[in-house]
């Protein structure tokens, strides 16, 4: 179970903190306290390292949320969706809509991020020099977050997709080629050998004692490893299901229900033997609306044989819908945002059929089965 909480909302953006991240949280401040401040500064009371580790901790996730913002805002400006960014135990993840449409703009989304994060680096070496006469407990954070701000920058420029070195490397790639398939292949093929070099260092790091940091760096290789393997399968599918339409996936034939049918009469003759997902709901020949899995599920069991299907259906006005030629990765955006099944496909205010996500992981299935 994925369990994440909502902090705030800056510029439309939602900002969240996924569970996981309060160990990290905890561990950074943890090591801030005990280890990094009293070797620098042995002379200060015990709270101050507790209450500047804390401080920096909080600092540090702050300068990683301004990371994530900056892809975020140029992709807000190139006109993709940006639902939230997220903090979790390695970092933080900008959930951008779309992948973007042209290289150079990718170039430019991945880029601005490691840039953000020398640009804070720098700041924070003014803040370090300036504040050091002034107060030495800022003027250590200050230093500490230049310098973590630093390597954060260089570590996310190194050219192995996901990161944003690897993105920086697919687009220029990309941009020669045309060939936007074959260069996340390469992209992530280099992003498969940092994540192997990390699991090594982490490896080796845990058998010359440094625990916690090799267990850390190896995590840290097994996430690139993943994420580079989805990375490569999200474009091929992405092509897949550019190539089919709405009128290829859908079904013909839906079955339409009276919208004074009962839920019980609808489960028990319609869903169970036609074994289908959604009917329309007519009257004569007047669509009024779809009903499916979802809506029934509302309704308490109890309740089945006195609700009807009109108290339960999406009116046709406020159907998600797809018109014949869109092609799947619309149809999959349309699902994921309204967070349903299916979607009627309409042409001239009439609904020709239906597409559900089944027929498309169907297609999906078949193809890869094929090995085309
Ligand atoms: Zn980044």
């Amino acid at each position: 179970m994925k369990v994440s909480w909502r902090i705030g909302r800056i510029l439309g953006i939602d900002i969240c903190i996924d569970a996981s991240w309060l160990v990290i949280f905890g561990l950074f401040t943890w090591i801030m306290a005990s280890h990094y401040f009293p070797s620098g500064y042995p002379q200060w009371p015990k709270w101050q390292y507790w209450a500047v580790g804390a401080l920096t901790s909080i600092l540090f996730f702050a300068s990683v949320l301004g990371h994530e913002l900056a892809h975020s805002l140029v992709a807000v400006r190139q006109g993709e969706k940006v639902r939230r960014i997220t903090l979790f135990i390695l970092g933080g993840v900008a959930q951008i809509s779309d992948e973007p449409k042209e290289a150079s703009k990718e170039f430019f989304m991945a880029f601005v991020g490691p840039l953000t994060s020398f640009a804070i680096a720098v700041v924070c070496s003014v803040l370090a020099s300036v504040l050091r006469p002034v107060s030495e407990p800022f003027a250590a954070i200050a230093r500490y977050l230049w310098f973590i701000n630093l390597l954060l920058g260089i570590f996310n420029l190194l050219p192995g997709f996901p990161m944003d070195g690897g993105r920086v490397l697919r687009a220029i790639i990309w941009k020669f080629t045309g060939n936007l398939k074959r260069a996340t292949r390469i992209a992530s093929a280099v992003g498969q050998g940092f994540a192997f070099l990390f699991i090594f260092i982490g490896f080796s790091m845990m058998f010359r004692g440094l625990l916690i940091n090799g267990i850390w760096i190896m995590m840290i290789g097994w996430f690139l490893l993943r994420a580079a393997g989805q990375g490569y399968h999200q474009v091929v599918m992405r092509e897949m299901l550019s190539n089919v339409m709405a009128e290829d996936l859908m079904e013909r034939d839906i079955p339409s229900v009276p919208s004074n049918l009962s839920i019980q009469k609808l489960v028990d003759e319609y869903i169970l033997k036609h074994r289908d997902r959604a009917f329309i709901v007519a009257d004569g020949g007047n669509i009024e609306g779809i009903v499916c899995l979802e809506d029934v599920k509302k309704v308490p069991k109890d309740e089945w044989p006195s609700v009807r299907v009109g108290e339960v259906m999406t009116l046709k006005e406020e159907l998600a819908t797809v018109s014949p030629n869109d092609d799947g990765n619309k149809i999959l955006a349309v699902l994921g945002a309204k967070n349903v099944h299916q979607v009627p496909v309409v042409k001239e205010g009439k609904i020709q059929g239906i597409v559900c996500r089944t027929h498309i992981l169907q297609l999906l299935q078949l193809r890869a089965d094929l090995g085309i």
